[in-house]
């Protein structure tokens, strides 16, 4: 079991959603696959790189880069999403492609590969 503890919220600074252009690696099939999720719950992700054609030109790692080269460009990714509070954020591992609602797992290791979760936006 994980806890349930959640983190105070940071300071909001506001910032337009079109200007996040590709903050993570991964997204979910639907909008509100979240909705339905307890904090327990794993859900599929699917990598953003595999269905973005010339996808290191939008920043995102190539179809054939290495666990190592995806996660540390998720990394990157995750820390501009970190800098700026977005409501409903989970949590997600690039490299096993799976997400958490409960932010209060950030940093945490992954279940399956124990690397450090990473920042997860929903929509
Ligand atoms: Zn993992």
């Amino acid at each position: 079991m994980w806890p349930f503890k959640k983190k105070a919220k940071p300071a909001t600074r506001t910032v337009p959603t079109s200007q996040i252009s590709y903050s993570q690696l991964d997204i979910t099939e639907r909008f509100d696959d979240h909705m339905d999720l307890q904090p327990d719950d794993w859900i599929a992700t699917e990598p953003l790189n595999k269905m973005t054609p010339n996808a290191p030109a939008q920043g995102l790692p190539s179809v054939d880069a290495s666990e190592d080269e995806v996660y540390a460009a998720a990394t990157q990714l995750s820390q501009f999403r970190e800098s700026i509070a977005i409501p409903n954020d989970g949590v997600y591992c690039p490299v096993c492609h799976i997400a958490n609602i409960d932010l209060a797992k950030l940093r945490q290791p992954c279940p399956k590969c124990s690397r450090p979760l990473l920042k997860f936006g929903w929509d």
